[in-house]
């Protein structure tokens, strides 16, 4: 109990007062350059360091008679009690924010100045933690932080895409590691591989060193080919773009030489946001993705909210829990209800481009009528921004993800309507499987070279045959080796791939004779190997081709 209650009362305002300041000192810092993702989180840390209810309910328990520390414990121990109720991630992901700015009030309240941070580091140290604030992790020296392993955490947690502006690789949902680790002890992190290897025996220690001595040679080479186009031996292009949804994903396009955005997912933007994001906002980040982007084509992806990527503050199913989140009420399902959503999105891209292509591609098209739809928003407020005489964009192309099964027997309705479609090998194959993508008990089950998978595709690229429309791949799928070497055999000739994976597709291409190639795989379709992936993997070493 506190025996001076204005004096408790002065010494919460005044930590207040610091941790606000420490904040702003924070943002103003932009370590990172400017205007990427972690402003956007250090936003929602200004909006939580200035949250009256949050300040309001630490000053009533003051009221009642605890002490600063003791007020601010209460506060945080009811908000994660309230927090364990609400079983979403995004929002654990926003209350864990803000446990960070309430541990940072009690050590300031507390006189604990010291985080591990302002300790200091030592030369390569690998940081482990069971959660950490972004704010926590800004504070770390980061040319001694070479990586970051956490007991929780999700792709989609801040301090994983601050980690990713910093150059960091974090591992995630590692459990029980802070018991099995001390402080000093040799760790190795592969982030690719997503693994980590405490006190490794020497010879492990030495495959770590190969692997990663070989793997900076690759990157070498791979970059060396940043200039090369993607011919293959028999001379034709091959379109590597690259996947990207931030605003820090752009200097991969200089950095990986890829031939533009295939997808730019715009729904990452609301993710990391506290707020529905306002026009103004929308349109800033567009301008800016296609400002770096510069001659390169950038397709923006409508927002596929919903699935798995659920925002607290759009009660996108007015607060209904659903039984198959990945089949239910997303992307273009809901933005054709929430027609405000779309709305504000279609104008927020047509002023972004104005004097440029726009190009937009609606995500989880089931049937054409939705694209019709979804498109006539587009028309509607570009009719509107013309009869405003507002400067509009050169040209506005319009596309479809090809991620629903059902369409792929619709494509003779469907393909006049639009300039191009991008099959979405993520959620194709979940369906087609009916296995959840996000299940790691069916992540290794079905094989992407599997003969259904590859006899579903070979049938839509053969329906695209004959039409005016780019067809390309943007899922996982097109990013590996041997998958991309298959496609390729299939007939694809565009693809949208993860940024670290364009070196590598571009030099496989080189490689290529692609009649060869397309008589093999369809020798493989319409005689099938007992096993489709050994027999082009056997192709491919053949012929000097790596494949992985
Ligand atoms: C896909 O489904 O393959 C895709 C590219 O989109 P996302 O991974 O964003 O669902
Ligand atoms: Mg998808």
């Amino acid at each position: 109990m506190a025996e001076d209650r204005d004096a408790e009362l002065q010494r919460v305002y005044l930590a207040f007062d610091k941790m606000r300041e420490q904040i702003e000192k924070m943002a103003a810092q932009a370590e990172f350059g400017v205007g990427g993702e972690h402003e956007e989180v250090l936003e929602t840390y200004k909006m939580f360091a200035y949250d009256e209810g949050w300040s309001r309910r630490i000053i009533e328990a003051i009221d009642s008679g605890l002490t600063a520390e003791a007020a601010i414990e209460r506060v945080q121990q009811r908000t994660r009690m309230r927090m364990r109720q609400i079983d979403d991630p995004l929002l654990a992901d926003r209350m864990h924010d803000l446990e960070d700015l309430s541990n940072r009030l009690l050590r300031i309240v507390s006189g604990q100045m010291g985080t591990a941070a302002s300790m200091g580091l030592r030369q390569d140290s690998i940081l482990i933690a069971r959660n950490l604030g972004p704010a926590e992790l800004l504070e770390y020296d980061k040319r001694r932080l070479k990586g970051v392993i956490l007991e929780e955490g999700s792709l989609t947690a801040h301090v994983v895409i601050v980690a990713r502006a910093m150059g960091i690789p974090v591992l995630g949902r590692v459990r029980s590691l802070r018991a099995a680790v001390r402080e000093g002890d040799l760790l190795l992190l592969d982030g690719d591989q997503g693994n980590a290897t405490v006190r490794p025996v020497p010879a492990a220690t030495e495959a770590f060193e190969a692997r990663f001595a070989k793997n900076k040679e690759r990157q070498a080479a791979y970059a060396a080919l940043r200039e090369v186009e993607p011919f293959t031996r028999d001379g034709t292009r091959i379109q590597v773009l690259m996947n990207a949804g931030l605003r820090d994903d752009m200097p991969n396009l200089a950095l990986t030489g890829a031939d533009g955005v295939g997808l730019f997912r715009t729904e990452f933007q609301f993710l990391v946001s506290a707020t529905l994001p306002a026009r103004e906002r929308q349109t800033r980040l567009y301008r800016d993705v296609l400002d770096s982007a510069g001659d390169k084509p950038v397709v923006f992806r409508t927002v596929d909210i919903g699935g798995d990527k659920v925002l607290p503050y759009l009660r996108h199913n007015d607060g209904e829990d659903e039984e198959n989140p990945a089949m239910g009420w997303r992307a273009l399902r809901v933005a054709l209800e929430r027609d405000g959503l779309l709305k504000v999105q279609a104008r927020a891209l047509i002023e972004a481009a104005a004097g440029r292509t726009l190009n937009v591609m609606f995500p989880m098209v089931s049937e054409p009528w939705e694209f019709d739809a979804a498109k006539a928003v587009f028309d509607e407020q570009l009719k509107y921004l013309k009869q405003q005489r507002k400067p509009l964009p050169e040209a506005i192309e319009f596309g479809a993800m090809l991620e629903v099964p059902a369409l792929a027997e619709v494509l003779d309705i469907l393909l006049p309507k639009l300039s191009f479609v991008s099959i979405g090998t993520n959620d194709l194959t979940q369906f087609l499987f009916a296995a959840d993508r996000a299940n790691p008990k069916l992540a290794e089950r079905y094989d992407w070279l599997s003969l259904s998978i590859l006899r579903f595709l070979s049938r839509v690229v053969k329906a695209n045959a004959g039409h005016n429309v780019r067809l390309a791949v943007c899922g996982e799928m097109g990013g590996r080796r041997l998958e991309a070497l298959a496609l390729m055999g299939l007939g694809i000739e565009r693809f949208s791939i993860t940024p670290v994976a364009v070196g590598s597709i571009k030099e496989m291409v080189r490689k290529v004779d692609l009649p060869e190639l397309r008589r093999a795989m369809s020798g493989w379709l319409s005689n099938p190997p007992p096993d489709i992936r050994a027999a082009l993997r056997h192709w491919a070493t053949e012929r000097g081709i790596e494949t992985d």
